[in-house]
């Protein structure tokens, strides 16, 4: 059994998911994101909302300059607020107000959420209610003021930019690839990655797993309708959208599941299965093309002709994902281990 290792996150790596990962209803996350960098210069713990409220305005103001649309929701008041202003129909102090009042609902209690959880290491903490304001960590200080600060603000900004653009040609999102280059962080765009139909894998890989849910064991079925399994993507389909050199709707990656595991209270969704799926994965897969099963060649072509490359294969995938997801999955198991 090939030893996966999970990549260690850090500070840098949470932080960049927020900026990357997230349903980007609208251009909040980027503005505090920006506003935070501007007042982590100051080493003042505790920034009041009303300072707050100056960078988070300015930034937004400037932007809806450029690209009106800021939101994917009809009206904001705050918004219409910052229209006021650029338009010079209010003064700066009302506009702080208008900010105070109304630019901060749930972009605080939502920053620190990426992909259905909190990370791990809180970059602010929320004293809104007790001293009026939101206190920066040390690790807040330590990232924005270190070596690769300069480096994020800038990623915030073209983050900002791929969103804004999504908006002006008014398509979703997850039809935008965009690339991440991890070495250089450049991102870019790439139209037409598009959710290839996958439901004819069903009947292959329903053989390999003998009636049973890849993840948990609970048995499902082909033929009755309340046991129909889900046709699931092992690494998410959502990081098609940032990993566009990987194709993600590849058999490799597609396994059969139940609903609950797929998309139930407890379910998978956009998280990353646990390293014992991981080796779960890499043993269908190897089993597939050492059995000579019809599917061995296109396995081969998608994952590596060599054990060795198969294995670094799944690492490298399994590797980028967490620094995109953060966070692992595994369900409760709900029959004996088939396979
Ligand atoms: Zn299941």
């Amino acid at each position: 059994m090939p030893n996966f290792v999970s990549k260690t996150l850090d500070d840098p790596t949470y932080w960049r998911s927020i900026i990357l990962f997230g349903r980007n209803v609208a251009s909040y996350k980027f503005a505090l994101a920006r506003s935070l960098a501007e007042v982590a210069n100051v080493r003042n713990d505790l920034i009041k909302m009303e300072d707050l409220a100056e960078p988070f305005a300015r930034h937004l103001c400037q932007h809806i300059k450029e690209v009106p649309v800021q939101s994917t929701s009809q009206s904001s008041k705050f918004l219409e607020a910052c229209r006021q202003f650029n338009a010079q129909q209010i003064t700066e102090t009302d506009l702080r107000d208008t900010t105070v009042r109304l630019g901060f609902n749930n972009v605080i209690d939502a920053f620190h959420i990426v992909n259905g959880d909190e990370v791990p290491t809180r970059f602010f903490l929320d004293e809104r209610k007790t001293l009026g304001g939101i206190r920066l960590t040390d690790a807040c200080h330590d990232l924005l003021l270190g070596d690769e600060g300069q480096t994020l603000v800038e990623e915030i900004q073209s983050r900002w930019r791929l969103v804004e653009t999504a908006w002006e040609l008014n398509i979703n999102r997850n039809l935008i690839s965009v690339q991440h280059d991890t070495s250089s962080h450049i991102l870019f765009v790439d139209q037409g990655n598009r959710r290839v139909d996958v439901t004819s894998a069903r009947d292959a890989l329903n053989g390999y797993q003998k009636g049973h849910c890849f993840f948990c064991f609970r048995p499902i079925s082909l033929t009755q309708a309340n046991l129909l399994p889900d046709v699931d993507h092992f690494f998410p389909h959502v990081l098609g959208s940032y990993l566009s050199h990987t194709n993600f709707n590849g058999v490799w990656n597609l396994t059969l599941s139940c609903m609950e595991c797929n998309r139930g209270e407890a379910g998978k969704f956009a998280k990353l299965p646990s390293l014992k799926l991981l080796e779960r994965l890499h043993t269908r897969n190897e089993f597939l093309i050492t059995s000579h099963h019809p599917l061995r060649e296109t396995l081969i072509r998608q994952t590596g002709n060599k054990l060795q490359d198969r294995i670094g294969f799944l690492q490298f995938q399994h590797t980028e994902a967490k620094g995109i997801l953060i966070h692992e999955w595994e369900p409760e198991q709900r029959g004996p281990e088939l396979f």
